[in-house]
């Protein structure tokens, strides 16, 4: 018999109706002769309405009792699922993430999966159950502690449970009916992708397209797991995701998709005198402070002066705790201040065909100047181009790219449900 690993997000569990419609496509995949292993999300936006009143109790919430309050959420709605799948008919028991097994590192609010010990979950499989886990959610044998994963963790949970059961396939049901050439509530011309590579998927992932966490794409890659990103309001075939492009799809195109990302801030360091070891002294403190750079740009030196400025793009969460140890730095780096700036946008266009072809930026370049979006930032990887830019024109500088690139659809995409929040 084969194994189904399905994952239903917030936006499918939202309310008690939508359970109940769950519920019944996850007793009709047992009737029809699978074992099922279900991860649930939080109902609806509760995991940030979890967070709102934390922060209306606490100036800094305690990280650990942040994770011991956001996993409240995914037990509400796994309990409730289990319930109305045994009103079908169907037996069904539902687990925290320490019931299953999930094994994490101790990094609260962001922790890794280290093992998975599913042996509940195999029973319950065994007993010819319907097994439901608590996504996003693990636990540290160290601290003994509740840890989760990041928001979004729930697809690690399904996946990391597909890979160690050896799951046919792992299912992720959403509130669209697959990944798009960009997101559908931005670009209603967005066009669903049959296909997409775990690489293209990385990329699109990190670059703000957040229908799939990237530890979750990170872990099926890893683990040979094929994904199938599919919406839980319809039965249309989604967007299946692999190593290998499946038979019979059509040609490559060049640019798989378009992501706008506006979680991040730009710090810079402006008068660094322009020597040898000042970009190692300036970033090795950055890294002290826990924060992933992701674009560095340093301006050429002005010859008069010797001093150069340096620029950083970083999670804007990350800001306060970087602007710190800068600052703490600044009599010994000996630069002259900091500017922080948290109104910015970066676009991506990602596609592994541009390995292939030239002129990819050039069309980029052309699609935004001719929009007069001005360009600050720029940097590439083999299969990615990103650009930053003011937050406030990143969702007009992703239509106009999106069509640029000739890949606006004939039909407007649904999206189905959510608050796209
Ligand atoms: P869930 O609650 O099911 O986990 P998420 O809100 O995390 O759902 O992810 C689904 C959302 O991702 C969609 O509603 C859509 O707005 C957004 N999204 C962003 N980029 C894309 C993309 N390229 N393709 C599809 N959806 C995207
Ligand atoms: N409920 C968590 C969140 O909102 C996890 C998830 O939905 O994947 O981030
Ligand atoms: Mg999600």
């Amino acid at each position: 018999m084969s194994l189904i690993v399905q994952k239903y997000g917030g936006s499918s569990v939202a309310d008690a109706e939508s359970i109940k419609r769950v519920a019944r496509q996850i007793a009709a995949t047992k009737k029809a002769g699978h074992d099922v292993v279900v991860t649930v999300s939080a109902m609806g936006d509760s995991t940030d309405d979890l967070i709102d009143l934390a922060h209306q109790v606490s100036d800094s919430p305690d990280s650990r009792e942040m994770d011991m309050l956001l996993t409240t959420g995914e037990r509400v709605a796994m309990s409730l699922l289990a319930m109305a799948i045994k009103d079908l008919g169907v037996d069904a028991r539902s687990f925290t993430g320490s019931q299953a097994g999930m094994m994490t590192d101790g990094q609260h609010g962001r922790a890794r999966i280290v093992d998975v010990t599913p042996t509940r979950v195999r029973q319950a499989l065994d007993d010819d159950a319907v097994a439901i886990v608590a996504g996003f959610q693990g636990f540290n044998t160290d601290s003994k502690d509740i840890t989760t994963l990041g928001r979004g963790g729930s697809d690690t949970t399904a996946v990391a449970l597909a890979a160690v059961l050896g799951a046919e396939v792992c299912e992720i049901y959403t509130d669209v009916d697959g990944v798009f050439s960009a997101d559908p509530r931005v670009v209603k011309k967005a066009r669903k992708l049959d296909w997409a590579s775990y690489e293209e998927m990385l990329e699109l992932a990190s670059s703000g397209a957040k229908v799939i966490y990237i530890r979750a794409v990170e872990f099926a890659r890893r683990h040979s797991v094929t994904l199938h990103v599919r919406s839980s309001f319809t039965d249309k075939e989604g967007t299946w995701i692999s190593a290998k492009r499946k038979a019979g799809t059509m040609e490559e195109p060049i640019i798989a998709g378009v992501a706008g990302d506006i979680s991040e801030a730009k710090i810079t360091v402006v008068g660094v005198p322009d020597i040898p070891g000042k970009a190692a002294e300036i970033f090795t403190r950055v890294a002290g402070a826990g924060a992933n750079i992701d674009m560095i740009v340093q301006n050429i030196s002005a010859q008069k002066t010797g001093l150069t400025d340096i620029s950083f793009t970083l999670p804007t969460s990350d800001g306060p705790a970087v602007l710190a140890v800068l600052e703490a730095a600044q009599p010994e780096a000996g630069f002259d201040s900091l500017i922080f700036d948290d109104q910015i946008g970066k676009l991506s266009v990602v596609g592994a065909g541009m390995r292939t072809n030239a002129g990819v930026s050039a069309q980029l370049f052309t699609a935004l100047s001719d929009a007069g979006i001005n360009i600050e930032m720029i940097s590439t990887s083999e299969i990615r181009i990103s650009v930053v830019m003011r937050a406030d024109v990143l969702p007009e500088a992703i239509r106009v790219v999106h069509a640029a690139f000739g890949l606006d659809a004939s039909e407007d995409a649904t999206v189905h449900a959510g608050t796209g929040r």
